[in-house]
């Protein structure tokens, strides 16, 4: 018998991916979470219905959030990861060699467990003795830090649930003020197909607070529509002036020297979205 997975990405368009196994299925306190395993992109990580990242496409947005930002602040000491309870995003923060501390901010426990046990190549820097887990709301932890860290990166859920707040106007005000004097931003955004209105609204919010805002693109091959925007915030560093030379060499997949530039380069109809 064949058994199938199917996301509804919006309510008459969806993407489904042959199972090989259900590895695991857990209602915690915050949401629905499944680990599947499938054909053709391996194990999957599912809340709430909603594919999060799968061993086969996770490089591309674990690398695309984090190495943008970091490349770009002169000297990243002290990150912050809001959400991105898999791991897979300190896992390209501690890439950084100036990095001194990675602090993951996730309020659901039980993704970091699963994550560990499930998807330990992408879990596994959770480990390494730079890296501080802290489970609470990261809207809090973001509200009673002042002036702390380099880089902040939210790696929230869809804006469901627990992680609306991660898309509001004074979320972002927050993270101004948790920022060091050079400090960057970045959060994810969504596709500008399906998320439009989600996209101008965060652009909008970030640029309240942040005199140099930025939108950019990544292929994320199993997330909506594919094509997948994030958005920077930056208090000094523009990104696009960063010097070829000072790119680090990263052990990457997706980002390198060219797609740093080049991903800040938006097709028209993503680029009227955010008209200056
Ligand atoms: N890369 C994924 C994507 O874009 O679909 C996101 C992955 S990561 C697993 C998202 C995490 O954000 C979830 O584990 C969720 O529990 C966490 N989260 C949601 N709201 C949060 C909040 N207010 N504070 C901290 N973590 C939150």
């Amino acid at each position: 018998m064949e058994l199938w997975y199917t996301e509804k990405q919006t309510p008459n368009y969806g993407i489904t991916a042959k199972v090989k196994e259900t590895l695991y299925t857990a209602t915690t306190p915050f949401q629905e979470l499944a680990v599947i395993d499938t054909v053709e992109f391996g194990r999957m990580l599912v809340l709430d219905g909603m594919v999060q990242t799968t061993i086969r496409d996770e490089f591309v947005y674990h690398e695309m959030i984090a190495h943008p930002a970091l490349t770009a602040h002169p000297n990243p000491k002290k990150v912050a990861v809001i959400g991105g309870g898999d791991g897979g995003v300190i896992r390209e923060v501690l890439k950084h060699s100036t990095v001194e501390k990675a602090v993951l901010v996730e309020i659901d426990e039980e993704v970091i467990l699963a994550s560990k046990k499930f998807l330990p190549e992408i879990a596994g820097a959770l480990d390494d003795p730079r890296v501080e887990v802290l489970v609470t709301d990261g809207i809090q932890h973001i509200r009673d830090t002042k002036n702390e860290y380099d880089v902040i990166l939210v790696d929230s859920t869809e804006p469901v649930g627990a992680a609306v707040g991660l898309f509001s106007e004074s979320f972002y005000a927050n993270i101004y003020e948790a920022l060091t004097d050079d400090g960057i931003m970045v959060a994810q955004t969504e596709s500008p197909l399906f998320n439009r209105d989600l996209i101008q609204k965060s652009f909008s919010g970030i640029k309240k607070s942040f005199p140099i805002t930025w939108l950019y693109l990544a292929s994320v091959f199993t997330y909506p529509s594919g094509m997948w925007s994030f958005t920077m915030g930056s208090k000094k560093v523009c990104p696009l002036q960063v010097e070829r030379q000072d790119i680090p060499d990263l052990d990457t997949k997706y980002y390198n020297n060219a797609v740093h530039y080049g991903a800040f380069q938006l097709p028209s109809f993503v680029a009227d979205l955010v008209k200056r």
